[in-house]
């Protein structure tokens, strides 16, 4: 199983035909450590990109993501940093350019990770992970603050198993 035609996004830029240009200053500083990391990941078959957000939905998919590749499967994962993929041109956005099979956990459907890497890499197709599209919950709250940790911890351990399960 693929996550291709159950979180189809709504819509796409070429669907659309709009697009916002975004000019981002070059690095001038490269983290060695995340260098290392990404060569020392590069043969996982498995990459996954994840909304970094600061909401609930967000914190759900983010912690999916860490259990994913740092507990559950880390034999087959590799967690890439999605802030350092986006803006600089090395180890980290190799990870998404040359992944075997690429996930995008999107926290919502504004699918922050996918639109992002496909601004900086042409013809990018993740399959999109919608992650609270996977867990029941009440729709209507936004925070963090809104859900006890266990809680989100939970939901997000769902999540991740549900994920698991097709890799
Ligand atoms: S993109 Fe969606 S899930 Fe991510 S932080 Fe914003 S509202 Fe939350």
């Amino acid at each position: 199983m693929n996550f291709k035609d159950c979180c189809k996004p709504r819509t796409t830029a070429e669907e659309n035909g709009e697009y916002e240009e975004i000019r981002i200053a070059k690095a001038k500083n490269n983290c060695h450590l995340c260098d290392d990391y990404a060569d020392r990941q590069k043969e996982k078959p498995v990459a996954v990109m994840c909304c970094e957000g600061a909401c609930l939905r967000g914190e759900i998919a983010r912690q999916t993501a860490n259990i994913l590749c740092h507990s559950l499967v880390p034999e087959k994962t590799v967690r890439v940093c999605l802030g350092g993929a986006f803006t600089k041109d090395s180890g980290q956005r190799d990870l998404v350019r040359k992944a075997g099979r690429l996930l995008s956990l999107e926290g919502c459907h504004v699918n922050c990770a996918s639109r992002m890497m496909a601004g900086v890499i042409e013809g990018l197709e993740p399959e999109l992970v919608i992650t609270d599209r996977l867990f029941d919950f009440d729709r209507s709250l936004f925070g963090i603050d809104d859900m006890p940790p266990e809680k989100i911890r939970a939901h997000a351990m769902t999540v991740a198993r549900t994920i698991a399960a097709t890799l």
